[in-house]
C-alpha cells in the first residue's frame, strides 16, 4: 500500500486553522462587508477543492479565482457559491462562464459589451464586476465615468453587480499611493452613482489592507488571500499600523532524510562544490529538492528545522535532493523527516521567512510547493 511507505516529502495541512483564519477575518469585517476569499492558484498550493469546501461550510457566500479553469474544477467538485473570475480572457471559454454559473471580472468597455451579447445569445441575465485600474496600470479600464455609465446603459441583458480596484504598493506606508488608488476609485464610484449606475459591491481590498485597518478601503466586499492561509505580509513605514488580524499558518511541509553520511574536512559538497566542509560534518540528503519547490536561492542560505534544531542548507539544492547538515543532531536516522515550514522543538521557520532567505516572498514560496508534494489533510 503507497500510503504505508514514507512520503518524500509531504505538506500537512489544518483544515481547523484554515477555518479559524477565516473566521479572523469575517470577524474583523463583519457583518457590513462581504467576504470573497481568494483561492486561485490551487489555493496557494493548498488544494483549492478541500478549502473551498472548508470556506464554504464556515459560511462562504464568494469564492475568488484567477481563471475560468479554475472556477469550472470547483464547480466540478460541488462548490456552489458565487464564484469570481477575476483575471481570464471573455473570449476564452466563454460560454463555461454562462454554463457553470461564473461571474467574469471584466477589464474594458468592449467586454462589457461582449459579455452583454453573450448573455443575449444564451437568453440569461448575469450579473459582471467591471474591474479599473487606479494606478497598478495592469488590468482594469482606465475609462472616465461617463464612458463607463455609456458602455453599462449599452446593455441590455448583463447586470453590472460589482466595481472593483487593485493596488500596487498596499503594505507600503511610506509612500501615499494606495490613498492615491482609494481616492481615485471612490471618485469614480461617485461619478457612476451620479451618472444613475447603482452597484451594490465596491471592492479593493486583499489581505494587507484588511489586515492594516484600511476601512475605507473596504466599502461592500473584500478579497483575502493570503490571510486564509494564515499569512499577513509585513508592512513598511513608520506609519503602518499593526496588523489587526491574527490568523496562523495552516500548512507545514516536510521532507524525509533518504540518507545520512560523514564527510571529511574539505569534502565539496554538492554539484559545483559550492560548499566546502570547514571540519568534519555529519550530512543528512533529503528526499526534496527544487521540484519540489524548494528554491534553489537557499543553496548555502537556507535553514531547516532538524531533530529540533535549525540546520543550514549546504551546497547546492538540487532537483530531487538537498543536503543539511546535521552534526549537531547525530541522532538523525535515514526515514526521520524534517520541517521546511513549521514549528518543531520550539522552533519555527514560516513561509515569509523562507521566502526571505531564498530573496523571495511567502507567496511564492507557497505557491511553489509542487503537485509532486502530497497534500495530507489533517
Ligand atoms: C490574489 C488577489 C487577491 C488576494 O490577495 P492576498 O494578498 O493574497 O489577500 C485579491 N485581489 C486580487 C485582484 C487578486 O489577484
Amino acid at each position: 500500500m503507497l500510503n504505508r511507505q514514507p512520503l518524500r516529502c509531504w505538506a500537512e495541512i489544518s483544515r481547523r486553522q484554515i477555518g479559524e483564519n477565516f473566521d479572523a477575518v469575517r470577524r474583523l469585517v463583519a457583518p457590513a462587508v462581504e467576504l470573497a476569499p481568494v483561492v486561485k492558484a490551487d489555493a496557494c498550493g493548498h488544494g483549492a477543492v478541500e478549502v473551498s469546501r472548508i470556506l464554504c461550510e464556515r459560511g462562504a457566500r464568494w469564492l475568488a479565482v484567477a481563471s475560468t479553469g479554475e472556477g469550472v474544477r470547483l464547480r466540478e467538485a460541488g462548490v456552489g457559491v458565487r464564484i469570481l473570475v477575476m483575471a481570464d480572457f471573455l473570449q476564452v471559454e466563454p460560454s463555461a462562464l454562462i454554463g457553470y454559473g461564473l461571474t467574469p471580472v471584466v477589464h474594458s468597455l468592449p467586454d462589457i459589451l461582449a459579455w452583454d451579447k453573450l448573455n443575449r445569445q444564451h437568453g440569461v441575465s448575469r450579473p459582471y464586476h467591471l474591474k479599473v485600474d487606479t494606478g497598478l496600470c495592469r488590468l482594469g479600464t482606465r475609462a472616465t465615468a461617463p464612458e463607463i455609465a455609456e458602455a453599462v446603459r449599452g446593455c441590455s441583458a448583463a447586470q453590472i453587480e460589482g466595481l472593483m480596484t487593485h493596488f500596487a504598493s498596499a503594505a507600503d506606508y511610506t509612500g501615499a499611493q494606495t490613498t492615491e488608488q482609494i481616492t481615485s476609485f471612490l471618485q469614480l464610484a461617485a461619478a457612476l452613482r451620479q451618472c444613475g449606475i447603482a452597484i451594490r459591491y465596491l471592492h479593493l481590498s486583499g489581505t494587507v489592507p484588511i489586515a492594516y485597518g484600511r476601512r475605507e478601503a473596504w466599502q461592500q466586499m473584500v478579497r483575502p488571500g493570503h490571510a486564509i492561509y494564515g499569512y499577513v505580509a509585513p508592512a513598511s513605514g513608520d506609519a503602518a499600523p499593526p496588523s489587526m488580524l491574527h490568523v496562523r499558518p495552516a500548512l507545514t511541509w516536510k521532507a524525509s532524510i533518504l540518507a545520512i553520511k560523514d564527510v571529511p574536512l574539505g569534502a565539496g559538497i554538492g554539484y559545483r562544490a559550492t560548499y566546502r566542509a570547514p571540519a568534519p560534518m555529519r550530512l543528512a540528503i533529503l528526499a526534496a529538492g527544487y521540484a519540489d519547490g524548494i528554491p534553489h536561492q537557499l543553496a548555502n542560505t537556507g535553514q531547516v528545522i532538524a531533530g529540533g534544531k535549525l540546520a543550514p542548507i549546504v551546497g547546492a539544492v538540487g532537483m530531487d535532493l538537498t543536503s543539511i547538515d546535521i552534526t549537531s543532531s547525530p541522532h538523525l536516522q535515514p526515514g526521520d523527516a524534517v520541517t521546511l515550514l513549521g514549528s518543531e522543538g520550539g522552533i519555527s521557520i514560516d513561509a515569509q521567512q523562507l521566502g526571505q532567505m531564498a530573496g523571495t516572498s511567502s507567496y511564492s514560496i507557497l505557491c511553489g510547493i509542487a503537485a509532486r508534494v502530497k497534500r495530507v489533510w489533517v
